[in-house]
């Protein structure tokens, strides 16, 4: 298969945060993915920027070293290397002092420009305004902004409003990297692609939808930040928001960024208030080895949750009465992202009870495999009358596509789009605060009540209560500890 790339402009980048663990683990290895693809134009300049004293030499070894541990393949190709470290240049800079801005006005040369705030969300708005008060900013300019985007409505809206004092909103690129994952795209593709599913895609026909983020790891070493998040800040509010809306959302009229985020912008505010029954939180304790929670983070009482599972309706003429649930947490049995549309079972069956009752499901995977499932009702093969079982249509994409066809990761995508300005994969600042408008009343339902998180044994798939919740609706879970 011919890989179609689409040329950019020659541009410059900005990675402010240029030492940090995002910059070395995703930023510039999926720039590096994109140059050793012929993407980035010559011309082109990538800027680390940090406060951190280091000559350019030691930069680029700096950039080097990461290449070589997360693009292990690539980075074997020292002439690719080489020629990748130097278009990367490097600049001392404090986002609150006011040295370094003027060298780094000297490395712009391009019309595009970048500036990826992967710093703190408290560096935003100084970041900004020296961009500004320097003089670094023009018409082609975009800032990307990392997650978390803010702690609650009330950060969220007053960071949008710093950021709005300097910059409009067509210039901000709020990253999920969810979003840029190939199979979310597919997602839009299958639904809005194929005549087949849309007459399907509704109360009518759909029994409910499961949205499974499940991870096996703990909080590691991100406890600080995660004891004032919680699973709820940190992928409720936004991963697994952002798949809901994909899933939800009406048919945009066209693939443009603001038609696809008006819509996505619609399924969160028809999302109705969750019922306290309607949620479970959990925390994982210890098990083979691994420390609780609480260890790891390093407070005996926190009430943290590591886990959440909840229950929630799209209040609209398409979605009324299916139920949308949705779980994540760490520490679980298995790596699993994915989405489960389950439809109904049929409205009556001719083959009798003891051909058993079946329905079709589509299940999306997005970790650790990429690929779409459809199960089907079939026949079991053989004598000994009409026996039905579900059978698997699958479409991994590797074997699908073929081995020359590498999917991109997510940071390729989002970051060559900033470059092309293109923002449909992004999270406009209504969005954002939309989501938090109804996370909110739950967290702070939770802190009024002085809940504490379930505990849930490690490698295990959450709390009983989890389960329960679904088995009160005649349903379970799918995907996670087969
Ligand atoms: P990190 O490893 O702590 O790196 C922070 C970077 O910011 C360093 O380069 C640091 O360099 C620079 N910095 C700190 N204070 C600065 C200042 N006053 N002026 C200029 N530069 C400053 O953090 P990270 O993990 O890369 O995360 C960066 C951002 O991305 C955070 O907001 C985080 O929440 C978000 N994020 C990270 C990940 C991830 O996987 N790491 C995932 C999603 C989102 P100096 O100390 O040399 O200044």
């Amino acid at each position: 298969m011919v890989s179609r790339i689409i040329p950019v402009n020659e541009f410059d980048l900005v990675v402010f945060g240029g030492t940090g663990d995002l910059a070395k683990r995703k930023i510039l290895p999926a720039l590096f993915k994109r140059f050793c693809d012929g993407q980035i134009p010559e011309g082109s300049r990538i800027v680390g920027a940090a406060r951190s004293a280091h000559t350019l030499d030691a930069y680029r070894d700096l950039v080097a070293e990461a290449l070589s541990e997360f693009a292990k393949e690539l980075a074997r190709d020292q002439d690719a290397l080489r020629a990748f470290c130097e278009i990367v240049h490097y600049v001392a800079i404090d986002a609150r002092g006011e040295g370094g801005w003027a060298d780094l006005a000297g490395l712009l040369k391009n019309e595009v420009r970048a500036f990826y705030f992967s710093v703190g969300p408290g560096l935003f708005s100084d970041l900004a305004e020296r961009l500004h008060l320097h003089g670094l900013t023009n018409e082609q300019t975009r800032v990307v902004v990392e997650k978390p985007f803010g702690h609650d409505l009330e950060t969220a809206q007053a960071l949008n409003h710093e950021l709005a004092q300097h910059f409009d909103e067509s210039q901000i690129y709020r990253i999920d990297h969810y979003l840029g994952k190939e199979t979310v795209q597919n997602l839009m593709a299958v639904r809005f692609g194929n005549i087949l599913f849309e007459p399907l895609w509704n109360a009518q026909y759909v029994d409910h939808i499961q949205i499974t983020v499940a991870e096996t790891v703990g909080v590691g070493g991100r406890g600080e930040y995660y004891e004032k998040s919680g699973a709820m800040r940190d992928m409720v509010q936004n991963h697994l928001m952002q798949l809901l809306c994909l899933i939800a959302m009406e048919p945009p009229s066209k693939f443009d960024p603001d038609a696809v985020r008006d819509e996505k912008l619609k399924v969160i505010r028809a999302l109705d208030s969750v019922q306290p029954h309607h949620i479970v939180r959990g925390q994982y304790t210890a098990a083979d080895g691994e420390a609780s929670y609480r260890e790891d983070v390093d407070n005996p009482r926190s009430k943290t949750e590591s886990f959440v599972a909840l229950k929630c309706q799209v209040n609209n003429w398409r979605w009324a009465g299916t139920p949308f649930y949705l779980r994540t947490g760490k520490r679980l049995s298995d790596r699993d992202t994915e989405i489960r549309v389950v439809f109904k079972d049929t409205p009556h069956s001719i083959f009798g009870p003891e051909a058993g009752q079946h329905h079709n499901e589509l299940a999306i995977q997005l970790q650790p495999d990429e690929g779409i499932t459809l199960k089907v009702t079939i026949k079991e093969p053989g004598p000994g009358g009409m026996r039905l079982i579900d059978v698997p249509l699958d479409m991994s994409f590797a074997e699908a596509l073929g081995p020359t066809v590498e999917t991109p990761d997510a940071y390729e995508r989002l970051i060559m789009d900033v470059i092309r300005g293109n923002q449909t994969l992004f999270m406009r600042n209504d969005e954002v605060e939309a989501a938090w408008a109804w996370t909110d009343p739950i967290i702070r339902g939770w802190e009024a009540r002085g809940d504490v998180p379930k505990p849930y044994d490690a490698f295990s798939t959450g709390p009983d209560d989890a389960a329960m919740m679904m088995s009160r609706d005649q349903r379970h879970w799918r995907g996670l500890g087969k």
